[in-house]
């Protein structure tokens, strides 16, 4: 530990923040998970991130590794251990105007990235929210608001710079340390920290964006509708549906049906959106032209105590009948939990499924199922919530890293299938023998 230590003080010129500093309240925790780490280090530089690995594997104790702090497993941060939090890594450049190419720093949110390239017209397809992080999304997958027209976040990427386990810095791209390249786009944090990802960004104008709520007595003909209308839609519209959202009734609430078209002409928006007003009895519709950065919510930060358990699965059109019926009836009895569904499909249909290390290509829908509360209301939701699964198994596949609180082995098995996993397994072996990388869906290296 004392030779670790002297690496910290020589080499790493960060911010350290430790028990007892006056930043150590708010820098323990993350977003979603409490937390009383022994360091956390704020590293400046790529030379600062060498630095932290350097002592993290000198000091054998826990490493976090911290993005955006939005992991609902609570990967960014534990107890006793030690954080490197990427915060102070956010640049956001356009390195080249022509081919649209960005340089984004490991630690930057989708809202910095979003802000910083309105002004250029370019956008990433990424997520929904701002403060999420560029990092966890991105290796985990990212389906965003204009996922059916351009792809994942991660099908974007056309380069990583990464410090490995061993201290190295590699840059990983289709050509150098390819294997690296595949991994890093949906195997996590497993394989070291990426300081800096290169993306194609694409030319972006104001888009179609907003809310269309039905009764929630109408949700099996509203949901039925909605994925037939996606399923011929053009791809320019990327949807998604919530069911019993627990801040608007739960399973009274109305089933809102999001819908993001990426276009500012109103004539083709209307024609690919209308369609889903005359799914059932519209309520409400805030569906209006905004610039693409406005999609982007405020990320909430529940009150200290509040647990969130997210599970997912990924189903294929022929199942997507089934779920959604099972959807319907259990989003709308009591004791729902918040059901998401989002199209995916589209563009992400056209990537090989072993191009990457997310293989789920081929599924039309992503289902989430969301609990909140104190510990004792998420107790009580889970006979009910299991019963829910238990019906959808026979219909759907996988599981989505991103939306999965859990990190037990069945839920790595779930986010890989056999033989991504074993193909992640020896990429792991070459580039973090020693799993100092396994705050994540952790990929063990034998
Ligand atoms: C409010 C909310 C909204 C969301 N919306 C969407 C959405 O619209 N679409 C979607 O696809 N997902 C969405 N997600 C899921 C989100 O993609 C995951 O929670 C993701 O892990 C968050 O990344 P992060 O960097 O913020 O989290 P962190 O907890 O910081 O990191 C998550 C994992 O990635 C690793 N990691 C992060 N950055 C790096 C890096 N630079 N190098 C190496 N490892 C790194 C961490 O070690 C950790 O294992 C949402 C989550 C929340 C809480």
């Amino acid at each position: 530990m004392s030779s670790a230590l002297e690496i910290l003080r020589r080499d790493f010129g960060g911010d350290v923040i430790e028990p007892g500093s006056a930043e150590y309240a708010s820098a323990g925790g993350t977003v979603l998970a409490q937390g009383s780490p022994a360091w956390i280090l704020r590293p400046k530089s790529v030379e600062d991130v060498r630095a932290g690995v350097r002592f993290a594997a000198g000091s054998g104790l826990p490493l976090s590794v911290r993005g955006g702090g939005h992991a609902f497993a609570g990967f960014g941060t534990n107890d006793g251990g030690i954080v490197i939090d990427l915060g102070l890594l956010a640049s956001v450049e356009v390195v080249d105007e022509e081919r649209h190419l960005v340089r984004i720093g490991g630690g930057a949110t989708w809202g910095q990235v979003a802000t910083a390239l309105a002004p250029h017209g370019l956008a990433i397809s990424s997520g929904d929210t701002r403060s999420v992080g560029v990092g966890g999304l991105t290796l985990a997958g990212g389906i965003g608001w204009k996922v059916r027209k351009h792809g994942l976040a991660l099908d974007n990427v056309v380069a990583a710079e990464v410090v490995t386990a061993g201290g190295e810095v590699v840059r990983a791209d289709a050509r150098e340390h390819p294997e690296l390249f595949w991994a890093i786009r949906g195997g996590g944090g497993n394989f070291g920290i990426v300081t800096a990802f290169e993306f194609a960004a694409h030319p972006t104008t104001d888009v179609h964006f907003g809310r269309i709520a039905f009764p929630a007595s109408e949700a099996a003909t509203v949901l039925r509708g909605w994925a037939d209308h996606l399923r011929t839609a053009p791809e320019e519209l990327t949807s998604a549906a919530e069911v019993a959202n627990p801040f608007a009734g739960g399973p009274a609430a109305p089933v809102e049906i999001v819908v993001a078209f990426d276009g500012a002409d109103p004539e083709p928006a209307a024609a690919a959106i209308d369609p889903i007003r005359r799914l059932g009895t519209v309520i409400s519709d805030d569906v209006a032209p905004m610039p693409y950065a406005a999609t982007l919510v405020d990320g909430v930060t529940p009150p200290p105590g509040v647990r969130l358990v997210t599970r997912s699965a990924f189903t294929e059109r022929k199942s997507v009948p089934a779920v959604l019926a099972i959807l319907a009836e259990a989003g709308t009895s009591d004791g729902a939990p918040f059901i998401w569904v989002r199209g995916v499909g589209g563009a992400v249909s056209r990537v090989p499924a072993d191009a990457t290390a997310y293989a789920h290509r081929q599924a039309e829908l992503m289902v989430a199922t969301v609990v909140v509360g104190p510990q004792p209301v998420v107790e009580a939701a889970g006979p009910a919530l299991d019963a829910i699964w238990a019906r959808l198994a026979p219909h759907v596949d996988g599981a989505y890293a991103g939306f999965l609180s859990s990190a037990a082995d069945e839920d790595v098995a779930a986010i890989y299938p056999a033989r991504t996993r074993e193909r992640l397994a020896a990429v792991k072996r070459r580039y973090d023998p020693g799993n100092l990388f396994a705050r994540n869906h952790n990929i063990r290296p034998r």
